[in-house]
């Protein structure tokens, strides 16, 4: 795993813009220490159970506690703020349990606010704080030209993984265009038949 200090630019996932550190603690680095609410905590741990996780939001592999070596994650946590996207990585609730860890307040409260990671709202309100789950990564995780695919198959590859991941993450808006592309196409809907 990398050092980000808290609140400051994460650029582990490909240097993605908008994402903010929370939590990337390190052996050797200073960190904030306080009491987290009972309240927090509980949300935390249910966001992690429950955590959306495509291939490209895990590590790869396992992190292990640099502090104690005594614990370690694989996945990570996005939360929704007003207008960031929070990443934190799984061993955050360690860090808080284990070594006394206190997050920024304003971290806390949007995991309070944050909606259930299996739900419209939580991709909707990920999309309106920057994060677009339907193209995040979608042009690099293809290859390129100089990976050996031609540029149609990267097209089409980008293509179908941005239908799948829209069809995924946003049904109602995906099904509604797909049927506005099909009534178009449809000749027995035209006028002056
Ligand atoms: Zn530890």
């Amino acid at each position: 795993m990398s050092y980000f200090p808290d609140s400051g630019p994460c650029d582990y996932f490909d240097g993605r813009p908008g994402l903010v550190a929370v939590g990337w603690l390190e052996a050797g680095f200073e960190f904030p220490v306080g009491d987290v609410s009972a309240a927090s905590l509980e949300k935390l741990e249910v966001l992690l159970h429950t955590s959306w996780q495509e291939t490209w939001t895990s590590f790869l592999g396992w992190h292990e506690c640099s502090l104690c070596n005594q614990a370690r994650g694989s996945k990570n946590l996005f939360i929704p703020g007003i207008s960031c996207v929070y990443v934190a990585p799984e061993l955050i609730l360690h860090y808080i349990k284990a070594h006394g860890y206190k997050p920024p307040g304003d971290f806390l409260q949007a995991v309070e606010e944050c909606p259930p990671q299996d739900s419209q709202n939580y991709f909707l309100a990920l999309r309106s704080a920057g994060l677009d789950p339907t193209n995040w990564w979608v042009p690099t995780c293809f290859g390129n030209s100089e990976s050996g695919v031609s540029p149609e198959d990267h097209k089409r590859a980008v293509e179908n993984e941005v239908s799948r991941l829209s069809l995924k993450y946003f049904p109602e808006e995906h099904r509604s265009a797909t049927a506005g592309l099909y009534a178009e196409a449809d000749p027995g809907s035209g006028p002056g038949v």
